[in-house]
């Protein structure tokens, strides 16, 4: 990049979210310049679990999970574990969190939630077209198991309020179950199906693609870390090591990393990350046909190519803590109770994913610097997003977005 320039639009951060707006966008016509040190696509959206989880509404803090909590935080082998040494600087992000865990808050935010993903299957097909991805995508649907019969009562609340939503969902019987996933070891309980969800096979393959549809349309990339966000009068100065960017617009699309940004531009964002893992084992042959997650162990498993990705788990522990073996060792065995025979892993990974504890997003221009746009936040759901979203940063710089749609997803909501 050259020392000091001017561009139209700015996005910060390459990940799913700014590639998919940086495609929009310059589809629209707008000059756009992505900032990014690394490659794009290489964070958060390189190794997750590939669902397109359109049924997804449900909050992660939420009454079943709160009544949890405390067994579920003092247990190191639980899908939702924290590192007590973070303890102190996470407390602020999981009092909100318990907070927004309540009946009425959850209620909101799966509302808010909902709004959002009735139209993300929509727009990905859109975003399919664009960047040339049907060969990535499957729509076999996604299937939860419910091993023991208090998770299933305990989700009881989630059924109730997905189906007063409209998502599509069948409990299954156990003989059900083995019928769709006639490989998986037999299990007892039974399942709950989404017909509609669907994912993607590769999603490093999936940025890639995007990355180069965006390029087709005549976006750039700078591999630069941006450090600094001036506001002035009619345009934001972004700044790093050795560079210097004017641009009239600016998109915060840094994940999980988008906090200290947000700050600069004003807006003060309890942004957290939750970390997530993922193993890889190399199959000959699919072992599933659609993503399952045993509920009771926090994670997917998602046929990929070539490979079966076992991806998820939460751990509450800032950026900093190397891989944690155990929740990697946790993976392992729970993916060997429903295929004994699997080989070694082939590959293992840590993600940051962008938590707020209200598991809504941030979208909207920041108050106090109407030049900047948030895009950042999307906890569990930023693949599933990342499209809806683009669309909506794309609304609002073209004029025709109806920001009194966004309240629930503004920054103010946290308060000055
Ligand atoms: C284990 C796991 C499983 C998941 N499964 C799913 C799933 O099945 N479905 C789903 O929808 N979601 C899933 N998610 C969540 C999803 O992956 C994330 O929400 C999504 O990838 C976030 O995308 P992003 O673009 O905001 O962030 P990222 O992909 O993390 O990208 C952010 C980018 O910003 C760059 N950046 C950071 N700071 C700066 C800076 N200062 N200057 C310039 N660039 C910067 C980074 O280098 C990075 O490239 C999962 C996450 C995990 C961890």
């Amino acid at each position: 990049m050259a020392a000091s320039s001017d561009v139209e639009i700015a996005i910060v951060g390459a990940g799913v979210v700014g590639l998919a707006t940086a495609l929009r966008l310059a589809g629209e016509g707008h000059e756009i310049l992505l900032i990014d040190p690394n490659e794009p696509g290489s964070g958060a959206s390189f190794g997750n679990a590939g669902t397109i989880a359109e049924y997804a509404c449900m909050p992660v803090g939420n009454p079943a999970v709160l009544r949890a909590l405390p067994k579920l935080l003092l247990d190191a082998d639980s899908p939702f574990a924290l590192r007590w040494p973070a303890l102190f600087q996470l407390a602020p992000w999981l009092v909100r969190f318990v907070r927004q865990s309540l009946p009425e808050a959850t209620r909101a935010n799966a509302l808010a939630l909902a709004g959002l993903l009735s139209h993300a299957l929509l727009a990905w097909e859109e975003m399919v077209q664009e960047a040339g991805l049907r060969d990535l995508l499957r729509r076999n649907g996604c299937l939860y198991l419910y091993r023991r019969e208090s998770d299933f009562a305990a989700a009881a609340g989630g059924r109730t309020l997905r189906a007063e939503l409209g998502v599509h969902q069948e409990v299954l019987t156990q003989q059900e179950v083995a019928v769709l996933e006639p490989r998986l070891q037999e299990v007892e309980g039974r399942g709950l199906y989404f017909p509609d969800s669907m994912n993607v096979t590769d999603p490093s393959t999936v940025m890639r693609r995007l990355f180069d549809a965006a390029v087709a349309r005549g976006a750039t990339l700078a591999r630069a870390e941006v450090t600094g966000l001036r506001t002035g009068a009619g345009s934001v100065e972004l700044s790093g090591a050795d560079f210097r960017v004017r641009a009239k617009t600016v998109v915060i699309a840094a994940g999980a990393r988008s906090r200290a940004l947000a700050a600069q531009a004003g807006d003060s964002i309890p942004l957290e990350t939750e970390r997530g893992y993922h193993l890889e084992f190399s199959t000959e042959a699919p072992l599933l046909n659609r993503p399952v997650c045993p509920v009771d162990l926090g994670f997917y498993m998602t046929p990929m190519t070539g490979r079966l990705r076992v991806a998820g788990t939460v751990e509450l522990g800032g950026f900093a803590a190397p891989p944690n073996p155990r929740r990697l060792a946790l993976l392992d065995r729970g993916v060997r109770q429903f295929f004994p025979n699997l080989g070694r892993h082939s590959s293992e990974w840590l993600g940051f994913r962008p938590s707020l504890p209200d598991s809504r997003p941030v979208i909207g221009r920041s108050r106090n610097s109407p030049q900047v746009i948030h895009a950042f936040g999307h906890g569990h759901l930023g693949l599933t997003l990342a499209p809806i979203k683009a669309r909506l940063v794309a609304g609002l710089i073209g004029g025709s977005g109806d920001a009194a749609s966004l309240a629930a997803f503004s920054a103010d909501r946290f308060g000055a």
